[in-house]
């Protein structure tokens, strides 16, 4: 093998992940493997890992490796080396900034979990069920840049949850104010992620610029899209990012005012009715409910809920009154799945339905 895998009378889309040996690189490898539309033919990642297998680069971490990926030869992030027109982006921020660029301006798409370009003015920042329009953004990008390629972003992990939580209490009731306070897994910081002597019977209460993204990546997210770009929503939102040792998915605690106050019963009908934007109906990655409401008082839980949805799902449970804002609630999602690369592939599946 010399880099490609399923090839033959395979119809799918040919597509590269970039990054692919990091933690959201290897769940990008296992959600594409069988994937109806994309094929994975290319695996890309650092000069450290180039040249070699996949199976020898990866220290892999997510089930059973199909032998044909094991055996891709993992090539450097290169636009002249990499031949996917569809390049799915786990790179570290450190490298995406020129990267991602390089390959937009060579003709890729690319659909990036970096938070390199997700604030640019003229880069969609999507969750497809919340604002998928703004994937028109595109064609503003591509007339300021010049370039024939694109990067659509899609959102950071911890915001994800909160975006999706809040989405259906934005549409019911509107949404005044926000307090959250998030529980974040160890894979969210990549692998190897946290020394062992850190993480293990621990809570690090601080995780750097998470706070900063909650609270400014859900005005772009909820904003609106205008001729001349993304008008940012207005959302007071504190945020408290705390690091704590489950493995996969991040817990938002939540209080939030709402416009119009409503009895619980009815804020969780929304929650659990809501579906999103008609454009992810049917599509390969995207759930049945984007949302789910638990009545169970303890839960959700990572180990229990995780794979909700495979894994595409926000968990919602212990909506219950606030006595300052108006309803408290906790969601769970995973944050290497919805958050990062599942995420990504509902959105480069929805710009295929568009
Ligand atoms: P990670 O485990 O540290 O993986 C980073 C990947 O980037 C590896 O494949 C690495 O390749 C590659 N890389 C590093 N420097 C490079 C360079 N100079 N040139 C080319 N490739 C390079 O990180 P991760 O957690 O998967 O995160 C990947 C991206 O997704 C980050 O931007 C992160 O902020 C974002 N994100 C992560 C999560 C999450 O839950 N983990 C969620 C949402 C978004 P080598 O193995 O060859 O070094």
């Amino acid at each position: 093998m010399t880099g490609s895998a399923n090839e033959g009378s395979d119809r799918r889309i040919p597509v590269a992940v970039l990054g692919a040996t990091g933690a959201v690189g290897q769940t990008f490898v296992r959600l594409l493997d069988g994937h109806p539309l994309f094929r994975l033919a290319e695996v890309a990642a650092s000069e450290r890992s180039a040249g070699q297998s996949y199976r020898e680069a990866a220290s892999w971490r997510e089930g059973t490796l199909p032998d044909a990926i094991g055996e891709l030869i993992v090539k450097t992030c290169d636009p002249e080396v990499v031949e996917s027109r569809i390049v799915f982006s786990a790179l570290d921020a450190s490298a995406a900034l020129s990267v991602e660029q390089a390959f937009a301006r060579a003709g890729a798409v690319v659909l990036s979990n970096a938070r390199s370009h997700r604030m640019d003015a003229d880069v969609p920042l999507v969750i497809p069920e919340v604002n998928p329009d703004h994937l028109a953004l595109i064609d503003l990008q591509r007339s300021e840049r010049g370039w024939p390629g694109a990067i659509v972003t899609n959102a950071n992990c911890a915001v994800t949850v909160v975006a999706l939580a809040l989405a259906a209490l934005r549409e019911t009731f509107g949404v005044r104010s926000v307090f959250v306070a998030t529980l974040q897994a160890l894979s969210g910081a990549g692998y190897p992620g946290v020394a062992s002597l850190d993480a293990i019977g621990n809570v690090v209460p601080y995780i750097g610029g998470e706070e900063e993204k909650i609270q400014i990546e859900l005005t772009k997210l909820y904003g609106t899209l205008t001729e001349s770009g993304i008008e940012h929503a207005s959302i007071p939102v504190t945020a408290h990012a705390n690091r704590v040792p489950v493995v996969n998915g991040h817990t938002a605690c939540l209080s939030v005012a709402l416009e119009r106050t409503a009895p619980v019963p009815e804020i969780e009908a929304a929650l659990s009715s809501w579906t999103g934007a008609d454009v992810c109906t049917g599509l390969p990655s995207a759930p049945e409910q984007p949302t789910i409401v638990l009545d169970e008082p303890n839960r959700p839980q990572p180990r229990l809920d995780v794979d909700a949805g495979n894994g595409m799902s926000v968990v919602i449970g212990r909506v219950r009154p606030d006595p300052i804002f108006d309803v408290r609630l906790v969601a769970l999602s995973h944050n290497t799945v919805r958050g990062a690369a599942g995420g990504s592939i509902l959105n480069a599946e929805v710009m295929g339905r568009l």
